[in-house]
């Protein structure tokens, strides 16, 4: 495992017999003694996570009994914690460039680097923005009324923090993952300028995992905290956890070994603590990883939060396999099961004692399961997502868009209350679910005023060109 992102030859394993973990779910503790301090709110070890998400390790498999027990203690905490009301936030996807050379295995969302360059003759079907671009598409979503642009990207080699920065990354040397702009048909110009781009009208600005915030920094001594001060001066809002995957560095070893280790992804976080701004947290599970690096990775977040106070929401992401090079090698053969998606989710609810909302993300796991994990522990249905290009790149097949008017629908379809809130909870919109869909339409976005973001209800719309790191 390297300590710092950069490129990598693209090695890895090349089927599953080659992965051998040290980190396996074995535990002296029972099921139903984890159960039951999970139902009296007492923290739990990883041990007692372990037990929950396997449904207990003294037996092969999910038990589905066991497993429902599980999902019941979640949905009773989350109606304790929260209540009934699911969230939603109005935001567009803004993703400014595929071009990467980092080289995971469960990515398919980048294109290497070097077919961006102005000597590639052949076509491609990535994309890089300028800064004015970006703008664009961002001003168009905040004029239809969005609260949030949501922005991660591939690590461009053209990219710096600043012009300062690209002006003390050399080309020359390998470990600073540097070319000049001059040698790209188009220069996406610096984290700064893509950031001011896009903070039109004090739209909310959502971007610079840990992972770009290393690349922003890559080659020179500025540390993290410095960083991500220079971009809230820019006008970032909040960070998003991505990048994280599994934060076990075994895992990280073999799906991604081009990232930062799992100490630079949480020492990244801190700073952005420091820098006073909040957070997300994520993992990426249901590829190489087993059930104990699940319930590691949670105890990481749990730590981070327990430090900070900083972390919003925790979103569970279900690796999609297809197109990726994980499932083309053989390593994978396909992803996590329905019931693995449900205690997922269940587990973060009750292990992660300490971070009020978790997602279910409708774009990885699809209207029907996203409405059925709101039962498992989660009270955050994601956002209107007014273009995506992640997961259908990955092979996903849940559309790009949700109206507002359809969250009212499909919210009060199950009975929880739906609630258009900002970024960071702090301000809330009870939607009035009787209304009719052409008056449903986003409120707290700095031009929004009700109208529907896009004019037909229940239309996938991508607005310009989109994509994102995972
Ligand atoms: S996940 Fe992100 S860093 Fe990794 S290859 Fe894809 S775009 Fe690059």
């Amino acid at each position: 495992m390297t300590d710092a992102g950069g490129p990598t030859d693209g090695t890895g394993p090349t089927d599953a017999s080659d992965i051998q973990f040290d980190v396996v779910p074995d535990t002296d503790q029972s099921f139903e003694n984890a159960l039951a301090k999970a139902r009296n709110g007492i923290r739990l070890t990883v041990a007692d996570g372990i037990e929950l998400i396997t449904t207990g390790t003294d037996a092969d498999g999910i038990d589905p009994r066991r497993k429902e027990l599980v999902l019941e203690a979640a949905d009773r905490r989350r109606a304790d914690v929260v209540g009934d009301e699911v969230t939603f936030v109005a935001n567009v996807n803004n993703n400014v460039t595929t071009a990467c050379n980092t080289g995971c295995l469960f990515c398919n969302f980048k294109d290497t680097a070097h077919q961006f360059e102005t000597d590639h003759a052949d076509d491609h079907a990535g994309f890089t923005k300028t800064p004015e671009e970006s703008r664009a598409v961002v001003r168009d979503a905040v004029e239809r009324g969005v609260y949030e642009v949501t922005s991660v990207s591939g690590l461009h080699p053209a990219f710096g923090l600043d012009d300062d920065h690209r002006e003390a990354l050399d080309a020359g040397n390998p470990e600073h993952n540097y070319k000049p702009p001059e040698r790209y048909t188009t220069d996406p110009h610096t984290y700064v300028e893509q950031i001011e781009a896009m903070s039109v009208d004090g739209v909310h600005v959502h971007s610079m995992t840990p992972e770009e915030a290393h690349h922003a920094q890559r080659g020179v001594s500025r540390d993290y905290r410095d960083v991500y001060r220079r971009l809230k001066d820019a006008g970032l809002d909040t960070i998003p956890g991505t990048a994280a995957e599994i934060l076990v560095d075994e895992v990280r070893d073999v799906i991604c070994p081009g990232k930062i280790d799992t100490g630079q992804w949480v020492a990244a976080m801190e700073a952005a603590a420091d820098a006073g701004l909040p957070m997300t947290a994520t993992i990426m599970y249901g590829h190489v990883e087993n059930a104990a690096h699940r319930v590691e990775h949670l105890k990481v977040v749990r730590d981070l939060q327990d430090r900070t106070g900083n972390i919003t929401e925790f979103v569970p992401l279900s690796f999609i396999h297809q197109q990726t090079p994980l499932y083309d090698r053989g390593v994978v053969t396909g992803g996590a099961s329905d019931a693995e998606d449900e205690l997922m989710i269940a587990v973060s609810r009750l292990f992660l004692d300490n971070v009020e909302h978790v997602q279910s993300s409708w774009v990885k796991f699809g209207n029907a399961k996203g409405l059925k994990l709101l039962n498992c522990g989660a009270d955050d249905f994601m956002g209107t997502i007014l273009s995506e290009e992640i997961t259908k790149r990955a092979g996903g097949q849940h559309g790009e868009f949700r109206s507002v008017a359809d969250y009212a629908d499909m919210l009060s379809a199950i009975g929880r209350t739906p609630v258009e809130r900002s970024t960071d909870y702090t301000e809330r919109r009870v939607l009035d679910a009787d209304a009719e869909s052409d008056a449903l339409g986003p409120r707290l976005g700095p031009q929004a005023d009700g109208t529907p973001l896009v004019p037909e209800r229940g239309s996938d719309v991508a607005v310009g060109p989109a994509g994102a790191d995972d």
